[in-house]
Protein backbone atom coordinates (compact mmCIF):
# COMPACT_ATOMS: atom_id res chain seq x y z
CA UNK A 1 0.00 0.00 0.00
CA UNK A 2 1.23 3.74 -0.67
CA UNK A 3 0.88 6.20 1.71
CA UNK A 4 -2.69 7.49 1.64
CA UNK A 5 -4.09 4.10 1.26
CA UNK A 6 -2.06 3.09 4.55
CA UNK A 7 -3.41 6.50 6.08
CA UNK A 8 -7.05 5.49 5.53
CA UNK A 9 -6.30 1.60 5.82
CA UNK A 10 -3.83 0.24 7.78
CA UNK A 11 -4.61 -0.93 11.34
CA UNK A 12 -8.23 -0.53 10.69
CA UNK A 13 -10.70 -2.75 9.30
CA UNK A 14 -14.43 -2.86 9.88
CA UNK A 15 -15.34 -4.11 13.44
CA UNK A 16 -15.74 -7.95 13.20
CA UNK A 17 -19.19 -7.57 15.67
CA UNK A 18 -21.31 -4.96 14.21
CA UNK A 19 -19.52 -4.20 10.65
CA UNK A 20 -18.67 -0.47 12.07
CA UNK A 21 -16.97 0.97 8.98
CA UNK A 22 -14.73 3.54 11.23
CA UNK A 23 -13.20 2.07 14.37
CA UNK A 24 -15.05 2.12 17.20
CA UNK A 25 -14.28 4.28 20.42
CA UNK A 26 -13.90 1.50 23.01
CA UNK A 27 -14.23 3.07 26.12
CA UNK A 28 -13.58 0.49 28.22
CA UNK A 29 -11.17 0.08 31.02
CA UNK A 30 -11.34 -3.92 31.68
CA UNK A 31 -12.43 -6.92 29.66
CA UNK A 32 -13.83 -10.18 30.36
CA UNK A 33 -11.87 -13.35 30.77
CA UNK A 34 -13.43 -16.36 30.27
CA UNK A 35 -11.14 -18.27 32.70
CA UNK A 36 -8.31 -16.67 34.56
CA UNK A 37 -6.01 -15.61 31.91
CA UNK A 38 -8.11 -16.90 29.16
CA UNK A 39 -8.80 -13.43 27.09
CA UNK A 40 -9.61 -11.92 23.33
CA UNK A 41 -6.17 -10.29 23.32
CA UNK A 42 -6.91 -7.43 25.85
CA UNK A 43 -6.88 -7.27 29.84
CA UNK A 44 -6.67 -3.46 30.80
CA UNK A 45 -6.20 -0.68 28.91
CA UNK A 46 -3.64 0.78 30.40
CA UNK A 47 -1.30 -1.53 28.63
CA UNK A 48 -3.66 -2.09 25.40
CA UNK A 49 -7.21 -0.82 23.78
CA UNK A 50 -8.94 -2.00 20.32
CA UNK A 51 -9.16 1.94 19.36
CA UNK A 52 -5.18 2.65 20.43
CA UNK A 53 -4.01 -0.98 18.78
CA UNK A 54 -5.80 0.42 15.08
CA UNK A 55 -3.80 4.17 16.03
CA UNK A 56 -0.39 1.89 16.42
CA UNK A 57 -0.44 -0.51 13.64
CA UNK A 58 -1.84 2.69 11.52
CA UNK A 59 1.42 5.38 12.75
CA UNK A 60 3.52 2.01 12.37
CA UNK A 61 2.44 1.33 8.66
CA UNK A 62 3.06 5.08 8.02
CA UNK A 63 6.64 5.19 9.31
CA UNK A 64 7.42 2.05 7.95
CA UNK A 65 8.19 0.35 10.81
CA UNK A 66 7.51 -3.04 12.76
CA UNK A 67 5.86 -1.36 16.09
CA UNK A 68 3.94 1.39 17.29
CA UNK A 69 3.20 2.91 20.81
CA UNK A 70 0.83 5.65 21.36
CA UNK A 71 1.19 7.82 24.48
CA UNK A 72 -0.55 10.05 26.50
CA UNK A 73 1.50 13.07 24.99
CA UNK A 74 4.77 13.96 22.94
CA UNK A 75 6.73 14.42 26.41
CA UNK A 76 5.16 11.15 27.48
CA UNK A 77 6.76 9.50 24.42
CA UNK A 78 10.42 11.25 25.21
CA UNK A 79 10.23 10.45 28.74
CA UNK A 80 9.66 6.18 27.92
CA UNK A 81 13.07 6.66 25.59
CA UNK A 82 14.78 8.24 28.61
CA UNK A 83 13.86 5.54 30.78
CA UNK A 84 15.63 3.33 28.95
CA UNK A 85 18.65 4.89 30.76
CA UNK A 86 20.63 4.47 33.73
CA UNK A 87 22.68 6.58 36.22
CA UNK A 88 25.59 7.55 34.67
CA UNK A 89 24.96 7.43 30.74
CA UNK A 90 25.02 10.24 28.42
CA UNK A 91 23.02 11.35 25.56
CA UNK A 92 24.37 13.33 22.59
CA UNK A 93 21.75 15.67 21.18
CA UNK A 94 20.84 18.89 19.36
CA UNK A 95 21.11 22.70 20.40
CA UNK A 96 18.00 23.76 18.97
CA UNK A 97 15.84 21.52 20.75
CA UNK A 98 12.15 21.65 21.42
CA UNK A 99 11.83 23.72 24.59
CA UNK A 100 10.22 20.34 26.63
CA UNK A 101 12.79 18.33 25.58
CA UNK A 102 15.52 20.51 26.78
CA UNK A 103 13.32 20.90 30.26
CA UNK A 104 12.71 17.44 30.76
CA UNK A 105 16.79 16.44 29.97
CA UNK A 106 18.45 19.79 31.68
CA UNK A 107 15.29 19.63 34.85
CA UNK A 108 14.75 16.06 35.46
CA UNK A 109 16.95 13.71 33.74
CA UNK A 110 20.22 15.48 35.10
CA UNK A 111 19.05 15.45 38.32
CA UNK A 112 18.85 10.96 37.81
CA UNK A 113 22.75 10.96 36.73
CA UNK A 114 22.20 11.14 33.51
CA UNK A 115 24.59 13.13 30.99
CA UNK A 116 23.04 15.57 28.21
CA UNK A 117 25.88 17.20 25.36
CA UNK A 118 23.95 19.74 23.37
CA UNK A 119 25.51 19.72 20.29
CA UNK A 120 25.53 21.53 16.51
CA UNK A 121 24.66 18.23 14.23
CA UNK A 122 25.23 20.97 11.04
CA UNK A 123 28.04 18.24 10.51
CA UNK A 124 27.28 15.12 11.99
CA UNK A 125 30.65 14.69 12.53
CA UNK A 126 30.77 16.97 15.18
CA UNK A 127 29.60 14.35 17.54
CA UNK A 128 31.81 11.71 17.33
CA UNK A 129 33.90 13.71 19.80
CA UNK A 130 31.27 13.53 22.62
CA UNK A 131 31.28 10.10 22.36
CA UNK A 132 32.73 8.13 25.00
CA UNK A 133 31.92 4.48 26.59
CA UNK A 134 29.31 6.16 28.88
CA UNK A 135 27.05 7.44 25.43
CA UNK A 136 23.83 5.35 25.13
CA UNK A 137 22.00 7.36 22.82
CA UNK A 138 21.46 10.27 20.25
CA UNK A 139 18.21 12.21 20.07
CA UNK A 140 17.77 14.70 17.02
CA UNK A 141 15.08 16.59 16.09
CA UNK A 142 14.64 17.39 12.22
CA UNK A 143 13.82 19.60 10.87
CA UNK A 144 14.48 21.59 14.32
CA UNK A 145 12.27 23.93 16.00
CA UNK A 146 12.26 26.97 15.93
CA UNK A 147 15.25 27.79 13.16
CA UNK A 148 14.07 24.58 10.59
CA UNK A 149 17.32 23.14 10.30
CA UNK A 150 17.56 20.29 8.21
CA UNK A 151 20.37 17.59 9.43
CA UNK A 152 21.44 14.37 8.06
CA UNK A 153 19.50 11.55 8.95
CA UNK A 154 21.44 8.62 7.14
CA UNK A 155 24.63 10.22 8.08
CA UNK A 156 23.67 10.61 12.14
CA UNK A 157 22.66 7.02 11.74
CA UNK A 158 25.72 5.85 10.46
CA UNK A 159 27.74 7.24 13.43
CA UNK A 160 24.89 5.63 15.85
CA UNK A 161 25.62 1.97 14.44
CA UNK A 162 29.52 2.09 13.98
CA UNK A 163 29.23 3.11 17.89
CA UNK A 164 26.48 0.95 19.58
CA UNK A 165 24.54 3.88 20.17
CA UNK A 166 20.25 3.99 20.03
CA UNK A 167 19.55 6.65 17.98
CA UNK A 168 15.88 8.71 18.06
CA UNK A 169 14.88 11.00 15.63
CA UNK A 170 11.48 13.54 16.84
CA UNK A 171 10.01 13.65 13.58
CA UNK A 172 7.21 15.95 14.71
CA UNK A 173 7.64 19.44 12.23
CA UNK A 174 7.68 16.08 9.63
CA UNK A 175 5.33 14.45 9.84
CA UNK A 176 5.87 10.72 8.29
CA UNK A 177 3.99 11.83 5.34
CA UNK A 178 7.63 13.87 4.91
CA UNK A 179 10.21 11.80 5.86
CA UNK A 180 10.92 8.12 7.30
CA UNK A 181 13.31 7.81 9.93
CA UNK A 182 13.67 4.20 10.28
CA UNK A 183 14.01 4.08 6.57
CA UNK A 184 17.44 6.17 6.39
CA UNK A 185 18.67 4.01 9.16
CA UNK A 186 17.37 5.33 12.80
CA UNK A 187 16.30 2.57 15.81
CA UNK A 188 13.10 4.94 16.91
CA UNK A 189 11.04 7.54 15.37
CA UNK A 190 8.85 9.66 17.94
CA UNK A 191 5.97 12.22 16.82
CA UNK A 192 4.14 14.67 19.14
CA UNK A 193 1.13 13.36 17.44
CA UNK A 194 -0.96 16.51 18.82
CA UNK A 195 0.36 18.38 15.94
CA UNK A 196 0.36 17.50 11.93
CA UNK A 197 -0.64 13.47 13.17
CA UNK A 198 -3.71 14.99 14.65
CA UNK A 199 -3.66 18.10 12.78
CA UNK A 200 -6.82 19.61 14.72
CA UNK A 201 -5.43 20.92 17.61
CA UNK A 202 -7.80 19.29 19.72
CA UNK A 203 -5.61 16.29 20.96
CA UNK A 204 -2.35 15.83 22.93
CA UNK A 205 -0.61 12.57 22.03
CA UNK A 206 2.72 10.89 21.42
CA UNK A 207 4.01 8.19 19.87
CA UNK A 208 7.17 5.82 19.25
CA UNK A 209 7.69 3.66 15.85
CA UNK A 210 10.44 0.85 15.64
CA UNK A 211 11.91 -2.55 14.15
CA UNK A 212 13.73 -3.65 16.85
CA UNK A 213 10.93 -6.78 18.93
CA UNK A 214 13.13 -6.24 22.24
CA UNK A 215 13.25 -2.36 21.96
CA UNK A 216 9.59 -2.58 21.59
CA UNK A 217 9.55 -5.03 24.18
CA UNK A 218 11.65 -2.62 26.53
CA UNK A 219 9.25 0.65 26.00
CA UNK A 220 6.10 -1.60 25.71
CA UNK A 221 7.35 -2.21 29.21
CA UNK A 222 7.81 1.40 30.50
CA UNK A 223 4.48 2.36 28.81
CA UNK A 224 2.59 0.02 30.86
CA UNK A 225 4.44 0.34 34.10
CA UNK A 226 4.19 4.03 34.04
CA UNK A 227 1.17 4.29 32.63
CA UNK A 228 1.19 7.32 30.06
CA UNK A 229 -0.96 5.61 27.58
CA UNK A 230 -3.83 7.64 25.40
CA UNK A 231 -7.46 7.04 26.07
CA UNK A 232 -9.86 5.88 23.34
CA UNK A 233 -11.04 9.52 22.34
CA UNK A 234 -8.35 10.65 21.81
CA UNK A 235 -6.71 7.74 19.92
CA UNK A 236 -10.00 7.82 17.74
CA UNK A 237 -9.20 11.48 17.01
CA UNK A 238 -5.54 10.88 15.91
CA UNK A 239 -6.59 7.98 13.73
CA UNK A 240 -9.54 10.35 12.23
CA UNK A 241 -6.73 12.97 11.65
CA UNK A 242 -4.28 10.75 9.70
CA UNK A 243 -6.83 10.12 7.08
CA UNK A 244 -6.20 13.71 5.78
CA UNK A 245 -2.58 13.75 6.78
CA UNK A 246 -1.41 13.85 3.05
CA UNK A 247 -4.04 16.06 1.59
CA UNK A 248 -3.06 18.28 4.62
CA UNK A 249 0.72 18.42 4.14
CA UNK A 250 0.33 18.79 0.70
CA UNK A 251 -1.69 22.14 1.65
CA UNK A 252 0.69 23.35 4.61
CA UNK A 253 3.56 22.51 1.76
CA UNK A 254 2.29 24.91 -0.49
CA UNK A 255 0.88 27.67 1.65
CA UNK A 256 4.57 27.61 3.04
CA UNK A 257 5.92 27.58 -0.33
CA UNK A 258 4.21 30.77 -1.04
CA UNK A 259 4.83 32.57 2.32
CA UNK A 260 8.51 32.28 1.79
CA UNK A 261 8.34 33.60 -1.76
CA UNK A 262 6.13 37.09 0.09
CA UNK A 263 8.92 37.13 2.79
CA UNK A 264 12.41 36.52 0.74
CA UNK A 265 13.27 39.80 -0.67
CA UNK A 266 10.70 41.54 1.98
CA UNK A 267 12.76 44.60 3.53
CA UNK A 268 11.70 44.03 6.75
CA UNK A 269 12.45 40.42 6.88
CA UNK A 270 16.40 39.89 8.16
CA UNK A 271 16.64 36.40 8.26
CA UNK A 272 14.55 33.78 6.47
CA UNK A 273 14.20 29.95 8.53
CA UNK A 274 13.23 27.80 5.57
CA UNK A 275 14.58 24.43 4.56
CA UNK A 276 13.33 25.08 1.13
CA UNK A 277 15.49 28.35 0.56
CA UNK A 278 18.11 27.25 -2.36
CA UNK A 279 20.81 29.39 -0.63
CA UNK A 280 20.14 27.38 2.89
CA UNK A 281 23.19 25.23 3.87
CA UNK A 282 19.94 22.45 4.81
CA UNK A 283 18.37 22.45 1.63
CA UNK A 284 20.65 19.50 0.08
CA UNK A 285 19.75 17.57 2.61
CA UNK A 286 16.26 18.18 3.12
CA UNK A 287 15.63 17.87 -0.74
CA UNK A 288 17.44 14.16 -0.34
CA UNK A 289 15.45 13.00 3.09
CA UNK A 290 11.74 15.10 3.09
CA UNK A 291 9.51 15.15 0.12
CA UNK A 292 8.81 18.46 0.17
CA UNK A 293 9.54 21.50 2.72
CA UNK A 294 6.81 21.36 5.48
CA UNK A 295 4.60 24.11 6.83
CA UNK A 296 6.59 25.88 9.26
CA UNK A 297 8.69 28.81 8.59
CA UNK A 298 10.31 31.63 10.91
CA UNK A 299 12.10 34.85 10.31
CA UNK A 300 13.62 37.89 12.38
CA UNK A 301 12.26 41.42 11.86
CA UNK A 302 15.54 43.52 10.68
CA UNK A 303 16.05 46.25 13.95
CA UNK A 304 12.85 45.35 15.61
CA UNK A 305 13.38 44.89 19.92
CA UNK A 306 11.76 42.36 21.68
CA UNK A 307 8.97 45.03 22.20
CA UNK A 308 8.41 45.85 18.64
CA UNK A 309 8.60 41.87 17.82
CA UNK A 310 5.75 41.25 20.41
CA UNK A 311 3.26 44.16 18.72
CA UNK A 312 4.15 42.54 15.21
CA UNK A 313 3.41 39.57 16.71
CA UNK A 314 -0.21 41.01 18.43
CA UNK A 315 -1.20 42.15 15.44
CA UNK A 316 -2.11 39.28 13.73
CA UNK A 317 -5.52 38.87 12.94
CA UNK A 318 -5.92 35.40 11.20
CA UNK A 319 -2.77 33.92 12.38
CA UNK A 320 -3.64 33.07 16.13
CA UNK A 321 -1.18 34.07 18.06
CA UNK A 322 -0.78 30.22 20.42
CA UNK A 323 1.79 28.02 20.92
CA UNK A 324 1.94 24.49 18.90
CA UNK A 325 1.73 23.71 15.17
CA UNK A 326 0.30 21.61 13.13
CA UNK A 327 -2.92 22.08 13.08
CA UNK A 328 -5.46 23.16 9.84
CA UNK A 329 -5.36 26.82 11.14
CA UNK A 330 -2.54 29.15 10.89
CA UNK A 331 -0.74 29.90 14.35
CA UNK A 332 1.87 32.74 14.97
CA UNK A 333 4.62 31.96 18.05
CA UNK A 334 7.25 34.18 19.12
CA UNK A 335 9.14 31.74 20.53
CA UNK A 336 11.21 33.51 23.37
CA UNK A 337 7.98 35.00 25.15
CA UNK A 338 6.28 31.66 24.72
CA UNK A 339 7.64 28.20 22.99
CA UNK A 340 11.26 28.27 24.00
CA UNK A 341 11.17 30.43 27.48
CA UNK A 342 12.34 28.19 29.47
CA UNK A 343 15.49 27.93 27.98
CA UNK A 344 18.00 30.67 29.06
CA UNK A 345 18.94 33.27 27.01
CA UNK A 346 22.75 32.56 26.56
CA UNK A 347 21.48 29.38 24.85
CA UNK A 348 18.79 30.64 22.98
CA UNK A 349 21.04 33.32 21.16
CA UNK A 350 23.54 30.80 20.54
CA UNK A 351 20.88 28.85 18.18
CA UNK A 352 19.50 32.23 16.86
CA UNK A 353 16.48 32.24 18.66
CA UNK A 354 16.34 35.84 19.43
CA UNK A 355 13.97 38.55 20.80
CA UNK A 356 12.85 39.47 16.97
CA UNK A 357 12.39 35.86 16.17
CA UNK A 358 8.53 34.87 14.88
CA UNK A 359 7.86 31.13 14.04
CA UNK A 360 4.84 30.70 11.90
CA UNK A 361 2.23 27.31 11.41
CA UNK A 362 1.29 28.04 8.81
CA UNK A 363 -2.43 26.50 8.38
CA UNK A 364 -4.14 25.95 5.21
CA UNK A 365 -6.76 28.52 5.14
CA UNK A 366 -6.90 30.74 1.33
CA UNK A 367 -2.96 31.83 0.66
CA UNK A 368 -4.52 34.98 0.07
CA UNK A 369 -5.71 35.70 3.11
CA UNK A 370 -2.95 34.54 4.57
CA UNK A 371 -0.89 36.78 2.55
CA UNK A 372 -2.54 39.87 3.70
CA UNK A 373 -2.32 39.13 7.60
CA UNK A 374 0.99 38.50 7.54
CA UNK A 375 1.32 42.09 5.45
CA UNK A 376 -1.11 43.81 7.90
CA UNK A 377 0.80 43.29 10.95
CA UNK A 378 4.28 43.10 9.98
CA UNK A 379 2.98 46.84 8.42
CA UNK A 380 2.72 47.76 12.40
CA UNK A 381 6.40 47.70 12.50
CA UNK A 382 8.22 51.01 11.23
CA UNK A 383 12.13 50.04 10.49
C1 LIG B 1 5.11 19.63 20.68
C2 LIG B 1 6.40 18.96 20.52
C3 LIG B 1 6.84 18.01 21.44
C4 LIG B 1 6.05 17.66 22.68
O1 LIG B 1 4.82 17.05 22.38
P1 LIG B 1 3.52 17.21 23.30
O2 LIG B 1 2.50 16.45 22.54
O3 LIG B 1 3.23 18.66 23.42
O4 LIG B 1 3.85 16.61 24.62
C5 LIG B 1 8.06 17.40 21.21
N1 LIG B 1 8.81 17.72 20.14
C6 LIG B 1 8.42 18.63 19.23
C7 LIG B 1 9.30 18.93 18.07
C8 LIG B 1 7.21 19.29 19.40
O5 LIG B 1 6.84 20.21 18.51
Amino acid sequence: MRFATKAIHAGQKPDPTTGAVMTPIYQTSTYWQKSPGENQGYEYSRGTNPTRTALENCLAALENGKYGLAFSSGMGATDAVMKLLRPGDEVITGNDLYGGSYRMFTQLYAHYGIKFHFVDFTDPENIVPFINENTKQIWLETPSNPTLQVFDIEAVAKIAKAHQLLFTVDSTFASPYLQNPLNLGADIVMHSATKYLGGHSDVIMGALIMNDEKLYKDLFFIYNATGATPGPQDCFLVLRGIKTLQLRMRAHCDNTRTVAASLMYHPKIEKLYWPGLYENANYQVAKKQMRDFGGMISFTIKGASLEETMRVASAFKLFTLAESLGGVESLVNHPVTMTHASIPKAERDKAGVTDNLLRLSVGIEDIEDLLEDLKQALGVYKM
